[in-house]
């Protein structure tokens, strides 16, 4: 034998019965997005590596140093996998010129890719869910996209999880804030260590994040971004309160809440979770009104969000929430070969009616015996056996046995009618 091929590091197989749980979210998250008018977006995987600089800003995280960055080896063109969906999309937007129709409500879903140390709840390759509200101004579609993921949450069954607010402001309201913070810690700078030393005038906000105790009470003492906001802001953040109010959903003001990319302003947001240990934002977003334009398009006011699927779905099973189960609804029990071009066509029928049917078929060591098939019709989970035997055959009639209803009793049931029988089938269990 060979040596095998490894997945790469941090990037993970998605197999069944795993699988059936991720597409049963995305099926729901299909059904929320329809609910509230959002279309489908799919964006390239591989973008032009500028487009996440200029789009994401150069002192980020994500820049800095999480992309999976490439040069095209024929035409030498800087390359990167997408580490969010934000910016290919209002790429997407601009290049087809899709806001001059109107305002746009846009979704996505799939991989994203960071080049982070891997852990629970961590990875190189991740997926999200996103949207983006593109050509609308005010607090009331802010409060639309938000309120879209408490629906998520509740169609899928989670409780727990809490939403975090704040006001980034505009950006000449940050500028009076950084130097005013600036002028705070100068005042004090024995108080600060090394490190906020040399933050102090690359990046103050950080210096807020230290865990240093002696630095605590200063840190406390200083001046926040929310005294800094002007009335616009204000009233903007306060429409955004309003109609959360409205629908009673709780929230608190975290006035340290900041996201890692520069181009947000006004709301940003966070629905955490105490149940994921470290990774427990399970979804991040805001407005970021400058961004379109900072990409080449003519002005527009956007807001959206990004929510990992990974987290979700953790949490999904932290909280002993399963999906519904995947079974069919009939196994053709095949035990003789010479049905099994009557057993096909048959089935085929059924399928096409809309019932969901496993068919028994021959594996290394044959077609198996009727004991053992029907082994496997039970395992299957499936309702009904059908068992297309050599009496059946000869009789052009094919045995329906009630796997799931012990006191029911077999039946017969001419070939021709199986599909209608299927069909009926189908109607009395979506009547249940
Ligand atoms: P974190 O602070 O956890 O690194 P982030 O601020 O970098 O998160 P965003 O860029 O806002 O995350 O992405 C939105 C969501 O995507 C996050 O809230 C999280 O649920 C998920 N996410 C981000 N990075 C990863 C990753 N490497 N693996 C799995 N999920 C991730
Ligand atoms: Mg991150």
């Amino acid at each position: 034998m060979s040596e095998q091929v490894k997945a790469v590091k941090g990037m993970n197989d998605i197999l069944p019965p795993e699988s059936a749980r991720w597409e049963w979210f995305e099926h729901t998250v299909r059904a929320l997005m329809r609910r509230y008018g959002y279309l489908g977006i799919r964006t390239p995987i591989v973008e032009p590596t500028p487009l996440f600089v200029r789009g994401l800003g150069e002192v980020t995280d994500i820049v800095e140093k999480e992309m999976y960055s490439f040069v095209d080896k024929l035409n030498g063109d800087p390359l990167t996998l997408r580490p969010e969906g934000t910016a290919g999309v209002v790429r997407a937007v601009v290049e087809h010129s899709m806001l001059y129709e109107g305002p746009k409500r846009l979704y996505y879903m799939g991989p994203m890719y960071r080049h982070e140390r891997p852990q629970k709840g961590r990875y190189r390759q991740f997926h999200q869910v996103g949207v983006e509200a593109l050509g609308f101004p005010g607090p009331d579609v802010d409060a639309e996209v938000i309120l879209m993921v408490r629906s998520l949450f509740r169609d899928l069954g989670l409780a727990d999880v809490r939403l975090e607010l704040n006001s980034l402001g505009q950006p000449e309201e940050r500028k009076a804030h950084r130097a005013a913070l600036i002028a705070h810690f100068e005042a004090s700078i024995e108080v600060l260590d090394d490190e906020a030393k040399r933050r102090l005038h690359s990046n103050p906000l950080r210096i807020l994040d230290t865990k240093n105790p002696a630095m605590q009470a200063l840190v406390e003492a200083a001046p926040k971004l929310m005294d800094f906001l002007g009335e616009t802001s204000l009233a903007h953040l306060r429409g955004v309160q309003a109609a959360l109010d409205a629908v009673g959903q709780p929230y608190s003001i975290n006035t340290r809440l900041v996201r890692g990319m520069d181009y947000y302003n006004l709301t940003v947001f966070e629905w955490v979770t105490d149940r994921l240990g470290a990774q427990g934002t399970v979804c991040g977003g805001g407005r970021y009104d400058g961004l379109v334009e900072q990409l080449g398009g003519k002005p527009a006011p956007g807001i959206g969000w990004g929510l990992g699927v990974e987290r979700v779905l953790a949490l999904l099973e932290e909280s002993g929430v399963t999906p519904p189960a995947v079974a069919p609804d009939v196994y053709a029990v095949v035990p003789d070969v010479a049905a099994v071009a009557v057993a096909t066509a048959t089935v085929e029928a059924l399928r096409q009616a809309g019932v969901s049917v496993l068919m028994h078929a021959a594996t290394k060591d044959g077609q198996g015996s009727f004991k053992s098939q029907f082994k496997k019709a039970d395992a299957s989970g499936a309702r009904f056996a059908l068992v297309f035997g050599a009496d059946e055959l000869a009789a052009g009639e094919v045995t329906v046995k009630s796997l799931r209803d012990a006191q029911a009793s077999q039946q017969r049931q001419p070939l021709a009618s199986v599909a209608a029988w299927g069909s009926s089938l189908l109607a009395s269990s979506t009547n249940a």
